[in-house]
């Protein structure tokens, strides 16, 4: 739960990183315009820049307090700043200056901004809006240019005309690029998140949860795989002896303790050799593809190993033991008949005196 809470905060943090750092940039370029302004003298422009570094003081604001819903408004809030902030530029001082070119990085933008933080069809048909709309000013303000001309007629030398161009192109350039970077940053970060997911799913899938054994399902596809290779391989069948007391005069959380611990005995003993799962209620089936005497050994280290823990729980302790029957599978024959085996010599050791290991070679 902890690491959940870590990951969300995580995940929050980062998405307001990304916002701001957009909304710190795009104050920036208007901090510098504010000046630009200034020293031109275009006074409509000084005082519009104003007002947007306002804005984008509070965009910031409501970024730091972050809900979604509230960042959308700030995208919005952007979105329209930029565009009247072009068209009164283009008024103000014509087309040359290059200031309508900020509309064109707000169509990656506006796609962005809708597809993360919007739901369902809506936000294509949004985004699509926002986008012709974005596209028809750019073309407006031209036509503006072109047909009404600029109120402000400025005598500059060409190369500071040009210089000032370049500002606002390196401007918008620097913002396709990084709304560009923070897509492909979100897809891997978003691919990353849905492996980790069907990691998780797999493992879950695949282990039973109170013994961290593998579940039946993934021992019969491990023996399927072991038959596909034509390998032989051997099995052994492990059952607690008299659990049903152990449960009944200490509790079934008791009784799930000592069915863990066995768990993780049977686990250590076999370790990389073979694979352990819980194949019932208290049952443990292993397989490895050893050989059949060291697999034999490694059911007596298992047997040894139970007989001389001391399972504890709520200041009880308990000695417990553990029947197991091995049976050997020789390619061609039928994995249930193997199972059968390792099971009859299970239930042989259970008839006679459990607490043993029953194996092919000790047995008739
Ligand atoms: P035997 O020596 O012949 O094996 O006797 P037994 O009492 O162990 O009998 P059996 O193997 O049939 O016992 C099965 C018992 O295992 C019944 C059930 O209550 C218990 N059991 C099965 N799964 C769990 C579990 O997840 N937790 C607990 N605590 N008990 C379980
Ligand atoms: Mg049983
Ligand atoms: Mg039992």
């Amino acid at each position: 739960m902890k690491d959940v809470r870590r990951m969300l905060r995580q995940q929050v943090s980062t998405e307001r990183f990304k916002y701001k750092l957009i909304i710190y940039s795009i104050t920036m370029v208007h901090v510098v315009l504010f000046v630009l302004f200034n020293l031109l003298h275009i006074w409509p422009m000084v005082i519009f820049n104003v007002g947007s570094v306002a804005v984008y003081i509070k965009c910031i604001d409501i970024i730091k307090r972050g809900y979604e819903s509230e960042i959308m408004k700030v995208f919005y809030m952007t979105y329209w700043e930029i565009i009247i902030h072009s068209f009164v530029a283009t008024i103000c001082v014509g087309w040359t200056f290059g200031f309508p070119q900020y509309i064109i990085g707000l169509i990656p933008f506006g796609y962005y901004m809708c597809a993360t933080l919007l739901e369902g069809r809506r936000r294509y048909v949004i985004a699509t809006a926002l986008g012709l709309i974005a596209a028809l000013s750019f073309i407006a303000c031209r036509s503006l240019s072109l047909f009404a001309g600029a109120i402000f007629q400025i005598e500059l030398p060409v190369a500071v005309e040009l210089l000032i161009y370049i500002f606002n192109s390196v401007c918008n350039f620097v913002f396709l690029f990084m709304v560009t970077v923070i897509f492909v940053w979100d897809m891997q970060r978003i691919t990353a998140q849905l492996r980790n997911q069907n990691v998780a799913l797999d493992n879950m899938a695949s282990v039973d949860p109170l013994t961290g054994l593998y579940n039946r399902r993934s021992m019969q596809d491990f023996l399927e795989r072991a038959l596909k290779s034509e390998e032989d391989f051997g099995l052994i069948m492990c059952d607690i002896d008299n659990f049903k007391r152990v449960n009944d005069t200490y509790g079934h959380d008791f009784g799930d303790v000592v069915l863990k611990e066995i768990a993780h005995i049977a686990k250590e003993k076999v370790s990389d050799r073979g694979y352990v799962c819980r194949w019932g209620g208290e049952e443990i089936l292993i397989m490895s593809t050893d050989r059949l005497d060291h697999i034999c050994e490694t059911a007596e280290n298992i047997r040894q190993e139970v007989e001389k823990h001391v399972f504890r729980c709520r200041g009880k302790e308990l000695h417990c033991s553990l029947t197991l029957g091995v049976a050997g599978h020789r390619v061609g024959n039928a994995v249930e008949d193997t199972i059968k085996h390792a099971d009859s010599r299970l239930y042989y050791g259970k008839q006679n005196g459990k607490n043993r290991v029953v194996t092919p070679y000790n047995s008739q």
